[in-house]
């Protein structure tokens, strides 16, 4: 007999040591293949970004018909959020840095959700007042990302809803209470806000064809353990004459920590490195972070040290490698010893204070116009 799983992931909780193709199996997604990457660079062109070619996504639905449906014409768009309730991490991005590389490449449009009213609902430590600043904060680190402004629309919840409602009020009557409850494991406690929010989080995926009047496909790249969440809207899809929007998948990234996920929830802050973190607060973090290197130096320079387990080898992988070459070396040498954790630390350093420069010149600019891409209108009345 198989031995029980030891991990738990769902939307709200991320527990033990993942084991990916388990988990891949068990949700009932399909194998990001190497044919479909193939596939997938043929049509973009160019080099693929290293989310794609280092494994960090890996798993998907129905990526291939939206690449047939792309071929023969028909554009997809694509959508993802973010719930506001404090500063972004660096995990945070890796949704949002695939979406940039496919509007980019491919000149897609984008559709952001920024779930100011689901936050407030969810968090009874938050106020609306910092659920509605937070929300800014974060989008203005999304689009400085390199987002196309005139292809890029923001659903702000709280500042959207007459362009969401008429949808979600039709979105609504197809999703029963138990389902809601099955999925994401409401109690008889739990407010309606959070409730009724499964519809408002559904709308931005047909929102595109009801407006268009036509079946326009949708892409959502997310975390895996979110794939609970797009289940519900894939099941009620085409009772509304929309099509089911299709899913690509990440790994979680591993917390600074060693914890599996960079969770940032209860007091481990020093788990993530957020967006406004100072030069020297990142400095701490990265120092003490969790490695997979050895007791001593010698140790580690006769035996090697372990690249898999380690959040700065993590580091790498997801951002702070300039090529698929230097990442390989950063790994080889990792393995071999050749590399030891301090100085491998000391290089990653560097990138990533390059990259909070870059980011922070990039997120004065997109303060001119990232109030412009928010949707406050119905294309047409209900
Ligand atoms: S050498 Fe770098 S990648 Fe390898 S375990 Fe140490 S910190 Fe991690």
């Amino acid at each position: 007999m198989a031995p029980p799983d030891d991990f738990v992931v769902t939307p709200y909780e991320v527990k033990g040591r993942i084991d990916y193709q388990r988990l891949r199996e068990m949700f009932g997604t399909q194998d990001l293949t190497p044919e479909l990457l193939a596939r997938l660079h043929q049509v973009a062109g160019g080099d693929l970004p290293p989310l794609l070619s280092r494994g960090v996504y890996y798993s998907h639905r129905d990526l291939g018909l939206l690449l047939d449906q792309y071929q023969k014409g028909s554009p997809f768009f694509l959508y993802s959020g973010r719930g506001p309730s404090g500063p972004l991490h660096t995990s945070h991005l890796v949704s949002f840095d695939l979406c940039r590389w496919l509007q980019k490449t491919l000149g897609v449009s984008m559709y952001i959700q920024i779930t100011d009213d689901e936050k407030f609902w969810a968090r009874s430590g938050l106020t609306r007042e910092q659920t509605a600043y937070w929300g800014m904060e974060n989008l203005y680190d999304i689009l400085a990302l390199g987002f196309d402004p005139k292809r890029t629309h923001v659903f702000f919840d709280s500042k959207s809803i007459a362009a969401l409602y008429p949808l979600a009020i039709r979105v609504a009557r197809k999703i029963p209470y138990s389902t809601v409850k099955a999925v994401f494991g409401f109690e008889p406690s739990t407010n309606i806000g959070l409730v009724f929010y499964t519809a408002l989080q559904t709308v931005p995926c047909f929102w595109p064809s009801w407006a268009e009047d036509r079946a326009v496909p949708c892409l959502i790249p997310c975390g895996i353990d979110q794939d609970p969440h797009f289940r519900v809207t894939r099941d009620i899809a085409e009772s509304l004459g929309y099509p089911k929007p299709s899913l690509i998948h990440s790994q979680m990234l591993p917390g600074l920590l060693g914890e599996n996920a960079m969770s940032t929830t209860g007091d481990r802050e020093d788990n993530a490195l957020f967006l406004n973190d100072s030069a020297a607060t990142v400095d701490r973090k990265v120092r003490g972070a969790f490695t997979g290197g050895r007791a001593t130096v010698e140790e580690q320079r006769r035996l090697g040290a372990t690249p898999e387990i380690c959040s700065v080898w993590a580091l790498w992988r997801t951002r702070f490698a300039k090529d698929d070459q230097e990442f390989a070396s950063v790994t080889r040498d990792c393995r071999s010893g050749a590399l030891l954790c301090g100085e491998c630390k000391g290089r990653v350093l560097e990138r990533i204070h390059a990259f909070y420069a870059t980011h922070a010149e990039a997120r004065i600019k997109v303060q001119d116009w990232a109030e412009s891409t928010i949707v406050t209108e119905a294309p047409k009345p209900i």
